[in-house]
């Protein structure tokens, strides 16, 4: 728990930094690609000219991926939370993911027949399952199996961050792909840490996870090793146990006197 404490002070401090630069570079990067497309359009096109302007125009692309990816993970997105089922959640992006994932690799689920009322911003969650799909792709490049499973889980021990109970909905994204040594798994978190190749990589899907998990009153565990596989656990508390946190206003307010 306090290892998770650090971390946020850390991603809070990373975030309002990276936000605040991503948010200038990327009107710059808008007047670079603007002149960039105005030169490829008054230049004669079988020239050399032409295709290293193309080339402005592509890595400038690139650099506004990076400042999207930025924003979206300084950014404190309000959130819109909605109560829904967690097994629901998961039927709902399943088209989406198998397309992340690629024909080679296999997408299973797992889902707890019960219902896992939890409260969430779907298109927040939405962000995290894809982009845990796309590190498991990048881990299987020879194929292989993606699995979600739902479970629920109840620890006394750890102090629950909405409510006494401790029942949390858990949601274990699990791939047989390379896996990683100890001295990775504990980086993943933290903002711009890649293994990637320059132009494959930002280090930033795990940050945003993170912070999405956070925000929603989570927490989220790896467990991995070289060869076998990765598996992540993300809890979310169940909603009775955040009730009082989101909801509604009450209606029935007395009229204001004066
Ligand atoms: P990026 O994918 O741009 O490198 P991420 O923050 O998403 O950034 O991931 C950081 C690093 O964590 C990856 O470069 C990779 O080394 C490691 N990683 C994340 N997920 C997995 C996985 N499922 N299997 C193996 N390594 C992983």
């Amino acid at each position: 728990m306090e290892e998770q404490l650090r971390q946020s002070q850390k991603m809070e401090a990373v975030g309002q930094l990276a936000g605040g630069v991503a948010h200038d570079f990327n009107n710059i990067l808008t007047v670079i690609a603007g002149y960039a497309n105005m030169l490829m359009m008054d230049l004669p096109a079988l020239g050399n000219e032409v295709r290293l302007a193309e080339q402005i125009a592509i890595a400038t692309e690139r650099a506004a991926e990076l400042t999207k990816g930025l924003l979206a993970f300084s950014r404190k997105q309000p959130m819109a939370p909605q109560k829904l089922d967690l097994g629901e959640i998961v039927q709902r992006v399943e088209t989406f993911l198998t397309r992340v994932i690629g024909e080679d690799i296999q997408l299973k689920t797992h889902l707890l027949p019960d219902s896992l009322p939890v409260w969430v911003d779907m298109g927040q969650i939405e962000q995290v399952l894809i982009n845990l799909a796309a590190n498991a792709r990048d881990a299987m490049e020879n194929g292989g199996t993606f699995t979600i499973a739902t479970g629920l889980f109840e620890d006394d021990s750890l102090s629950a961050f909405c409510g006494p109970a401790g029942s949390y909905a858990v949601i274990i994204v699990s791939d047989n792909g390379k896996g990683m040594p100890a001295e990775i798994s504990k980086r993943i978190f933290e903002p711009f840490f890649t293994t990637k190749e320059v132009g494959k990589g930002t280090g930033l899907g795990m940050a945003i996870v993170y912070g999405i998990v956070q925000q929603h009153r989570g927490y989220i565990t790896v467990d991995s090793k070289p060869g076998d596989g990765t598996v992540f656990s993300i809890y979310l508390p169940l909603a009775a146990d955040c009730a009082e946190m989101y909801q509604e206003p009450a209606v029935d307010q007395e009229p204001e006197m004066g």
